[in-house]
């Protein structure tokens, strides 16, 4: 019952397995607790029939009053075990869950997080693990027990009486079937209600993001009116969707109870025909109340567990999805960067054929080509950010696909066009390229890729703290900002995107400056918009429709009059010197 099916199904920790197990087995104590309590009143009626039929003594009270008395303690401790088995360690569950969903998500590969948007993956990290917690608090231990303590007491009934046990528990698998039968219904309704809602919180998100264009032209009432609209019908959507599964529940429950009217049914019938004693049907019908109760509990909680089913669905896909891993020590030899007959494609659309070029240590690798002809996805692929899904990118030997990401990129600089820089001091944004560098190790760093004359004019200096996303920084101030960051980390290969943004030249003096320092001895892929850069490289790499056009050094490119002299031709005829 508590296998692998169940863990997957309610998306459970291996820890969560055992908590339900728990949890469990304490609501099977409880349940035959209480339902052994009723022993008490049965020996109660018993002394009474006895003097009612037979003229003997009044019963002495004071067993059944020390029966109740430890019936009541033994009770309050197994509520006490189980509500601690159910509610107590759920916590530390829905902890440990998150906590491995973000494990997981951060060993995804990157094109995993193109696929999905952020705001729905924070939905599951947040919301779905909210919604399974409330099963696996309430769910799990209080149905799963019910079904063993039902089982065992259907048990102990049917060696009893079969007759009477049957008509006693029958509603029990009917009332089940009913609800299962409902479940594509529940599941229904809950994709509706949440279609519904996604309809809402994206007009009320529309409706503040264009609030002056709203104003500007009068349209107010217009967009209310549209939004009410949406929010009635998330409305009517959840009515109707809980109507229609409370209408099953509550059938279900009365379905269940019929078994006491039956029950009586047989039972007068087999007094009647002296095949049993009144005690007998008492016996039944005490036991019988009790054997309802643990369902009444959780066939509302059914419900909750099929709509559950959508949550621990999203859960299990990320789970599911295969990690980028591998050995955690990346040990090549040299770097030289060897693409051999890469395909690759985002989702169905291929955007690399049979790409194959090496780029070599200590050289200046250039990736030319007309925009959107696969030199940013290339760069991409050599870090392993996505993985190709065909040939191989080998690094010093190595094929990277089976080298653990992070320890690949600790031998990478990556300096793009898309810096991404925290809401920090410019010092600790720096420090981001190598943690526990001295603050000395980072001046110099900044020094080296000509950061000090932007940083002497902000306030503070190299606290001053630089906005979300550097926004108190300019494209040039950003870039070098990662420039001092590769040159801190110092790892042997750089991936290096130019800005296309038109950079002043002063500026751009400075960053080339830098960035040749950077470059020095490395293994250099750059994305190439500027002549100069494409001038100066060892070798020319000329991408079109995700194929290699030409390569080589950019005489030899030039000399033989193909793609690449053809793209330089025409940017010495532009005012500007870009190729991209
Ligand atoms: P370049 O850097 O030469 O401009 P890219 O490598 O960025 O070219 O893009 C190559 C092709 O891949 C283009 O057709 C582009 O539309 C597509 N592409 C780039 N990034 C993605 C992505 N994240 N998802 C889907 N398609 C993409």
């Amino acid at each position: 019952m508590f296998g692998k099916k169940f863990q997957m199904k309610y998306a459970l920790t291996d820890q969560g397995v055992k908590n339900a197990q728990k949890g469990a087995f304490w609501t099977v104590l409880v349940n035959l607790i209480v339902m052994a309590g009723v022993s008490v009143l049965y020996l109660l009626m018993s002394g009474f029939m006895g003097t009612l039929t037979n003229g003997q003594a009044l019963p002495g009270i004071w067993l059944p009053v020390w029966l109740t008395v430890l019936f009541v303690m033994l009770s309050f401790l197994t509520h006490l075990q189980q509500y601690k088995a159910t509610y107590g360690l759920v916590y530390g569950e829905v902890k440990t869950t998150r906590l491995r969903l973000a494990e997981r998500l951060r060993k995804l590969p990157l094109g995993y997080f193109g696929k999905r948007d952020l705001a729905d993956l924070t939905e599951t990290l947040m919301g779905d693990v909210n919604r399974m917690e409330h099963v696996w608090s309430h769910v799990l231990g209080y149905l799963y027990g019910a079904y063993i303590s039902t089982a065992i007491v259907a048990v102990c009934l049917l060696a009893y009486d079969w007759r009477l046990a049957i008509a006693c528990l029958w509603g029990v698998p009917v009332a089940f079937a009913l609800l299962f039968g409902s479940r594509r219904l529940a599941a229904r309704a809950s994709e509706r209600t949440k279609k519904a809602a996604v309809r809402v919180s994206d007009g009320i998100q529309e409706a503040l993001e264009n609030v002056r264009e709203i104003r500007a032209t009068n349209q107010e009432e217009r967009y209310l009116a549209g939004l009410n609209q949406k929010i009635d019908e998330h409305e009517r959507t959840m009515i109707k969707g809980e109507l229609s599964m409370g209408i099953f529940v509550n059938a279900a429950s009365v379905i269940m109870r019929l078994g006491v009217a039956t029950t009586v049914l047989v039972g007068a019938n087999r007094i009647l025909s002296g095949q049993i004693d009144f005690m007998l049907l008492f016996l039944f019908l005490l036991v019988i109340t009790r054997v309802y109760a643990p369902f009444d509990q959780s066939l509302a909680l059914i419900a909750e567990m099929f709509v559950s089913q959508v949550s621990a669905d999203r859960m299990n896909e990320i789970y599911d999805t295969p990690t980028a891993e591998g050995p955690a020590v990346f040990a090549p030899k040299g770097h030289d960067i060897v693409f051999d007959r890469v395909d690759f494609a985002y989702d169905q659309k291929k955007v690399l054929h049979s790409v194959s070029f090496t780029a070599r240590e200590g050289e200046v690798t250039a990736l030319v080509g007309p925009s959107g002809s696969g030199k940013s996805t290339c760069a991409r692929l050599a870090a392993r950010l996505w993985d190709v899904t065909g040939g191989t990118i080998r690094v010093g030997g190595v094929d990277i696909s089976t080298v653990d990401p992070e320890a690949l990129l600790c031998d990478y600089s990556m300096v793009f066009q898309d810096v991404v820089l925290f809401d920090d001091t410019v010092m600790e944004n720096i420090r981001l390229g190598r943690r526990g560098a001295t603050d000395a190790e980072v001046l110099a760093a900044a020094r080296a890729a000509n950061c000090e004359e932007f940083v002497r004019r902000l306030p503070k200096g190299y606290d001053t703290p630089i906005g979300e996303n550097g926004a108190r920084l300019s494209g040039g101030e950003r870039q070098r900002i990662s420039i001092a960051r590769a040159l801190l980390k110092d790892a042997p290969i750089v991936l290096l995107d130019e800005a296309t943004a038109s950079l002043d030249v002063e500026n751009e003096t400075k960053i080339q400056e830098a960035l040749s320092r950077l470059l020095a001895g490395k293994t250099v892929l750059v994305i190439a918009h500027r002549m100069r850069t494409v001038e100066a490289a060892d070798k020319i790499v000329v991408l079109a429709g995700g194929r290699v056009a030409e390569a080589g050094a950019p005489s030899e490119l030039l000399e033989q009059g193909g793609l690449f002299r053809r793209m330089v031709e025409l940017q010495r005829q532009s005012a500007g010197w870009k190729l991209g």
